[in-house]
């Protein structure tokens, strides 16, 4: 059968997301899905079981992951796809990502309690559950606790970018986050180039720091982003990917199923990344 639909873009509750591997997957069959990347944030823990799942189900699950980079004044995010998530180098690198969210998480308890709100680390994992610790976590335990009327909220108020309580990501540079995913032996990709403050110029200065595709289809996108896009990686050469972003019922910008892309960006990525597995050595 050929390939027709693949998303290349998911989380699972093992970073923010929150469907557990077996639901993601479930969803995605359902939703006539062939191939599904899982790309959580920082960490590889969700990688085995959702693999493991998709196997069971039917379903051809690729090895992923999303890094948040710094670049000039705003956030890029890169996917890594099929990556090498066994390879012992990339997993200590990734582990050092895990534990620096963590690590701010604290920080961001911290300054909260400087401003008359208590929340309880723990509790901000113990909503977190097996994922890496966010944003979200610290949103969720400060609506729980009442300090504000609403997820939203505690963004606007606190722990948003300009907020009192925001603490940044350990700080990685995209040329980084890129030369760790090739040293995985995945593809990188561009993930939502175009929003969330990420410019044109921001887009091209990436794009010459080696990267290996661009996202053309996001929930995030407006058709003009989406044409600028696709003639950008035309003009550079950059295979194309996109996906939903998906990271739970009423979480998500864009229903599962709906952003995907077909067997010929799936075939270009897949060239790249056999050029880049066989260029390097990587561990099992
Ligand atoms: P983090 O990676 O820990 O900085 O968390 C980023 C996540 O927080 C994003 O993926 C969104 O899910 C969420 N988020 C960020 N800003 C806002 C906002 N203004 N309102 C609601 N959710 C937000
Ligand atoms: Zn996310
Ligand atoms: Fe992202
Ligand atoms: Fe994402």
């Amino acid at each position: 059968m050929a390939l027709a639909k693949a998303d290349l873009h998911a989380h699972t509750w093992f970073s923010d997301g929150q469907d557990s591997p077996e639901v993601l997957v479930a969803r995605a069959k359902a939703a006539g899905l062939d191939l599904l990347a899982v790309t959580d944030h920082d960490t590889l823990s969700g990688i085995d079981e959702t693999v493991e799942k998709g196997r069971a189900a039917g379903l051809e699950i690729v090895p992923g992951i999303e890094f948040s980079a710094h670049f000039k004044n705003v956030e890029v995010h890169i996917v890594g796809l099929g990556v090498a998530h066994h390879d012992a180098v990339f997993r200590r690198v990734v582990a050092e990502y895990t534990a620096a969210r963590e690590e701010r998480a604290r920080k961001m308890v911290e300054r909260l309690k400087t401003l008359q709100v208590r929340i309880s680390f723990d509790r901000v994992k113990a909503i977190a559950g097996p994922g890496v610790v966010g944003r979200p976590h610290v949103a969720q335990a400060l609506f729980e606790t009442g300090a504000v009327a609403s997820f939203n909220e505690a963004f606007k108020r606190y722990i948003g970018r300009q907020g009192p309580a925001y603490v940044p990501k350990l700080a990685l540079a995209p040329e980084r986050a890129i030369q760790v995913i090739h040293r995985a032996g995945g593809v990188a990709v561009l993930a939502h180039g175009l929003a969330g403050g990420v410019g044109r110029d921001h887009v091209i200065a990436v794009a010459e720091m080696g990267l290996d595709a661009v996202e053309v289809v996001h929930p995030k996108f407006t058709e003009a982003d989406q044409a600028w896009l696709r003639d950008f990686a035309e003009q550079k050469g950059l295979a194309l990917s996109g996906g939903s972003d998906w990271h739970g019922e009423g979480w998500s910008e864009g229903e599962i199923g709906k952003f995907t892309v077909g067997a010929e960006a799936v075939k270009s990525l897949r060239a790249r990344r056999e050029m880049i597995y066989n260029a390097i050595q990587v561990g099992s």
